[in-house]
């Protein structure tokens, strides 16, 4: 177990005067009907169990997506989906193929579960070549878009990778999906080896709440819940269950906010080219920027200095990039003045 090297979550500051763009929260809260449903369930009923199927949840979900129940997994998370799945798919399945820049937590679960994995080395503007992920000899994880740079891939070449990969199940991560990427989803009913995940934490204002789900054919579910039943049969309690039905339900604050987001993320993408920062091409609540003047820890200390905290991941390949979360339009002007100060600054040194 000493090997187990464990994710490090991005900090959250005691200190509630920081400007946090830091881990990819959305700034707009909640739909105010998941959190009315919440306090309704916050009854006598809590001494009760939950559903240990989750199926009004399930059943939301599926409907939206025109397949029946048995293609809805929930969890506590999606990075519990993802371990699950991890669990479930890749064991003596030979090499786990991970781009080299993708959510760190995938190298977690395959240390967890003692699984080999390869990097895949994504191109110099760390855009993803379908044609890198040929078989064979391993099982595929795809995050679309991609975390920590926001580039999305196109469903055309996620289809690539699951014709090349056909014996094998093939887990496409959609955690930003709905800021700007095209869901995997709609291949689910033509593609037995496909597995999407997607979470209510980004894009619904509920990382407090625990919830995410996958979607994949019945026999790749059924796995899914015989692992999480000899796991924990209730990952999902009353409060998360009830919460995200109604969030799941109330489309218009899903899409106002989402909107919003997105809107703040091409405005800021703007305004720090302008700055003299390269950003990447996102599709995600986050921009990934580095500037050709200014280290990126500089920069970090720079913006901590002014009060806003952004994630700086000491690593090969991206150690010059900081990667910021949209926060309300007001922490984006902040964030931008902060910039800007910093890198003029710079310029008179
Ligand atoms: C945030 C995130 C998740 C996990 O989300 P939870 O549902 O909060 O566990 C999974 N994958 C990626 C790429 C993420 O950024």
């Amino acid at each position: 177990m000493e090997s187990l090297l464990p994710y490090i979550p991005g900090e959250q500051p005691r200190d509630a005067s920081f400007i946090k763009l830091n881990t990819n929260e959305n700034p707009y809260g909640a739909s105010p009907l998941a959190l009315e449903a919440i306090r309704s369930a916050a009854s006598d009923d809590l001494r009760l169990y939950p559903d240990p199927a989750g199926a009004s949840l399930k059943r939301a979900i599926a409907t939206r997506m025109n397949l029946t129940m048995d293609h809805v997994f929930i969890g506590n998370g999606s990075d519990e989906v993802l371990a699950h799945a991890f669990n479930a798919f890749f064991r003596g399945k030979g090499a786990v193929l991970l781009a080299d820049i993708i959510y760190s937590f995938y190298r977690t679960y395959c240390s967890l579960y003692e699984l080999p994995f390869r990097q895949i080395a994504l191109d110099e503007r760390f855009r993803c070549n379908p044609e890198d992920y040929c078989g064979a000899c391993g099982v595929v994880v795809i995050a679309n878009p991609n975390a920590p740079t926001g580039i999305a891939m196109s469903l055309r070449d996620i289809e690539q990778i699951l014709l090349q990969n056909r014996d094998v199940v093939v887990l496409v991560d959609e955690a930003y999906v709905d800021f700007g990427a095209q869901s995997a989803i709609e291949l689910v009913p033509t593609h037995e080896n496909l597995l999407v995940t997607q979470t209510f934490s980004k894009s619904r204002s509920l990382a407090g709440l625990r919830v995410g789900f996958a979607v994949g054919q019945p026999h790749l579910i059924e796995a899914l819940e015989r692992i999480k039943n000899s796991f924990n049969c209730y990952p999902l309690g009353r409060l998360a269950l009830e919460g995200a039905v109604a969030a799941w339900a109330d489309q218009g604050w899903f899409d106002k906010t989402r909107r919003q987001v997105m809107v703040d993320r091409d405005r800021m993408t703007g305004r720090l080219r302008a700055q003299g920062f390269d950003v990447l091409p996102s599709s995600a609540n986050f921009v990934c920027v580095t500037h050709n003047a200014i280290l990126a820890g500089d920069l970090n200390a720079g913006l901590r200095l002014r009060g806003i905290v952004v994630r700086h991941f000491d690593q090969a390949r991206i150690g010059n990039w900081l990667r910021i979360s949209i926060g309300a339009q007001d922490q984006c002007d902040r964030l931008l003045e902060a910039t800007e100060s910093i890198v003029e600054a710079c310029a008179g040194w």
